[in-house]
């Protein structure tokens, strides 16, 4: 038995629907890995951890307003069950005041022990369990789902392709979107001709050096004209490594 084998991803979802898990994430290669054992996925009934015979886990919002707020009281102890379940595991909470989700932070979960995922219903959480339980606030992108579900289902997905094993050679490839801090270059197949459209022709040059500078060209290309925002990072981040190098120099010439 080497090392990998007794590494397992362990995802614990905090929900009110444990029904909605694995869901996708059951099907395909993320199914394949769960029936391997290269990730695996514990639910936790938020509701088992209400204090009152009629399972209350929310109330509603102090201040007034629509909707109704999930109880800090009930949520910190479904936290600290997951904790006993996986103590080692960063707790995330679902919700569209987070954090946005990037790529670097789902390498670094994937490359530890498992993630705990709190999904939220209704208004969301009541704002002192971030604190009170030490949990990290996450956001799939600016909408507005009715649940955290479909964004845990979402960040596991993005951890689990990830993993050792899980994917095929192709998977952690160094090309992909936001791996550079770039789109991916666009992608063709055959037929050559369809609808009248071809295939760009350096493609079927057989150039490597050709393509390459073409994919390089069309990635830096494509992310200015889509994505200014990645792409302003991705310059700041160029240049200073640049005027780094520069003072490197500088120094070596001293
Ligand atoms: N009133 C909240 C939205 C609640 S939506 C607000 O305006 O900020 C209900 C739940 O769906 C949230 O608690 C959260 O768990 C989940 N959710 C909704 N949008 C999300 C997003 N963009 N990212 C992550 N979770 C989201």
């Amino acid at each position: 038995m080497g090392f990998a084998a007794a590494m397992t991803f362990a995802a614990t979802v905090l929900t009110l629907y444990p029904d909605m898990f694995p869901g996708p994430l059951g099907i395909s290669l993320a199914g394949r890995g769960l029936a391997e054992g290269k990730w695996s996925i514990e639910t936790v009934q938020i509701r088992d951890f209400a204090r009152d015979k009629h399972r209350t886990v929310d109330d509603t919002p102090a201040g007034g307003g629509a909707g109704m707020v999930l109880k800090a009281d009930v949520l910190a102890a479904a936290i600290d069950h997951a904790r006993s379940l996986s103590p080692e595991a960063p707790v995330i909470a679902m919700t569209p005041r987070g954090r946005p989700i990037s790529q670097a932070r789902v390498r670094e979960l994937a490359a530890g022990p498992g993630v705990t995922i709190l999904c939220g219903r209704f208004e969301g959480f009541d704002e002192r369990i971030f604190e009170g339980r030490n949990v990290e606030q996450v956001s799939v992108g600016d909408i507005v789902l009715s649940g955290g579900e479909p964004a845990a289902l979402m960040l596991l997905d993005a951890c689990i392709r990830l993993l050792p094993g899980v994917m095929g050679a192709a998977s952690s490839g160094a090309e992909e979107s936001f791996e550079d801090g770039l789109l991916e270059y666009p992608h063709y197949t055959r037929p050559t001709e369809w609808e009248g459209r071809t295939i760009p022709e350096v493609l079927r040059s057989g150039d490597h050096a050709k393509i390459a500078a073409w994919r390089k060209q069309k990635a830096e290309e494509d992310t200015r004209l889509r994505r200014p925002d990645l792409w302003e990072r991705h310059r700041g981040a160029r240049d200073q490594s640049a005027s780094g190098a520069r003072h490197k120099d500088e120094d070596l010439g001293s």
